[in-house]
């Protein structure tokens, strides 16, 4: 174990792997050096994610195994970060429960972390610090990507909407916008360091701007990235169906950059549920936008998320969500049993689903979705798409692996292609999780 060597685990969603970007940052500017291998590190960091509790659960197991290590090794650092101990009551139990971690710290106070870990490793007592107001956005954080392919680029942070079940919004705070200006650069300079993607990020990336002086939208910010920046792909998320506009599906269709992909959770097919859970929009809504979207885009791939169980659920809501699947034919959903909260107001509604109800929903939604899944890539059988290679893929190392615009992975072999580059491939086989291609020349 050498003191500058350091292990990162990160929980939850891409704000959280970005904002683990922010930490690598600085810890190579403090000369630290990154490891595969917790028993190699001497400063050991989670960031962790709130969202659900099984998210939390997995911390604590990991927390509680480092117990050892820090018994073997009195010297070793532990920092724990993020979304879950942003929660006080959540920092507070971790700082009782197991004294030996060195530091924790929230979501707000981020751009103080070297400060933090010095305090940290000079203090006997665990470092507790968190801030109640996100303040202003920093700007010029220092950031290290790991992959020079691909970037992540935040628009927006925090979320206003307080979707009912969703704890985003106690936990990263009001939503703040960064400049125009300030996103467009950092493209820019991400393209002339030969990066080919970027993916701006947000909770609702269609309410970006709103809290700004300047006027601008989210529609005019990607039309603004797509035509000043080189960048190769514009991809983005997540877009909240009620702030999806027309705009926006046309900067899409004729932007150069901006991929055909949306990511759009529809949360539930059921007006009652959509209501309770406080998401302003109705399923004809959504339908329509849909229907507006693929008017515009006719390629565009449409993903969501969807929530089986929230308080209420009844048999017949959830029958309208599993018809709306059935109406849609999503390229791909995430879904998720619902997780109760705690200090959200769905925690404390009536009716909460049982457990065994909720899974057994949560498999017939499954076997609905893999089922279109699999319908939308045996339709690209056939077709010829741009693909952007990223490498070997995970599980045969001769085979290479990339996207196409639509975010569909392509697995393919070829020879003198490397990673970063943008080739043409025809698809051969479809699967429901990737398809099979080949090299065009
Ligand atoms: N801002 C994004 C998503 C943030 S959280 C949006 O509004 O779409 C990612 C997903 O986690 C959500 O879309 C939702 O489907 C799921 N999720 C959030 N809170 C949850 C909870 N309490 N239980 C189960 N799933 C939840
Ligand atoms: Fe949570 Fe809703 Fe905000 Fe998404 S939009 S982060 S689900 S509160």
């Amino acid at each position: 174990m050498e003191k500058n060597k350091y292990i990162m685990t990160v929980f939850g969603c891409q704000m959280n792997e970005r904002d683990a970007e922010t930490l690598r940052g600085f810890l190579d500017e403090l000369g630290y050096e990154e490891v595969e291998k917790v028993k190699d590190a001497g400063l050991v960091i989670m960031n962790t994610c709130a969202v659900r509790q099984k998210a939390e659960e997995k911390v604590f197991g990991h927390i509680g195994r480092l117990g050892k290590l820090k018994q073997e090794n009195p010297d070793l650092t532990i920092a724990i970060c993020g979304c879950m101990v942003q929660q006080e009551e959540v920092a507070k139990k971790i700082k009782k429960s197991y004294p030996y971690v060195d530091l924790i710290f929230g979501t707000h106070n981020i751009a103080t972390f070297p400060e933090l870990l010095q305090r940290a490793q000079e203090s006997e007592e665990t470092i507790l610090d968190l801030w109640d107001d996100a303040g202003q956005v920093v700007e010029g954080l220092p950031v290290t990507r790991k992959d020079g392919i691909k970037a992540w680029v935040n628009i927006t942070y925090g979320c206003n909407n307080f979707c009912s079940y969703c704890v985003v919004p106690y936990v990263r705070g009001r939503e703040r916008s960064r400049l125009p200006g300030d996103i467009v650069a950092e493209v820019s300079s991400l393209a002339a360091k030969g990066f080919r993607e970027v993916t701006l990020l947000g909770q609702n990336v269609n309410s970006y701007g709103k809290d700004l002086d300047e006027l601008v939208d989210f529609a005019s910010l990607l039309h603004r990235v797509d035509t000043e920046t080189e960048i190769d792909r514009v991809r983005f998320m997540t877009s909240h169906p009620r702030d999806f506009n027309e705009k926006l599906a046309k900067v899409i269709a004729e932007g150069r950059s901006v991929c055909e992909h949306v990511h759009l959770p529809i949360q539930s097919g059921s007006n009652r549920i959509l209501e309770l859970m406080n998401r302003g929009y109705t399923r004809e809504h959504y339908l329509a936008l849909a229907e507006m979207l693929r008017g515009y885009v006719p390629s565009c791939a449409l993903t969501t998320d969807i929530i089986v169980g929230f308080p209420g659920e009844t048999e017949e809501d959830f029958a309208m969500t599993l018809e709306i699947v059935e109406i849609v034919g999503f390229d791909s959903a995430f879904t998720f049993l619902y997780s109760p909260r705690k200090g959200t107001p769905a925690a404390k509604m009536p009716g909460q689903v049982d457990n065994g109800v909720k899974k057994e929903r949560f498999s017939r939604l499954l076997e609905a979705q893999n089922r279109w899944s699999l319908e939308r890539s045996k339709a690209l059988v056939g077709s010829v798409h741009e693909l952007l290679v990223e490498g070997p893929s995970k599980t045969e190392k001769h085979v290479l692996t990339g996207r196409t615009r639509q975010n569909k992975t392509v697995n393919f072999t070829g020879e003198n292609v490397m990673p970063g580059e943008l080739v043409m491939v025809e698809i051969i086989e479809a699967r429901t999780w990737s398809l099979a291609g080949r090299l065009k020349t």
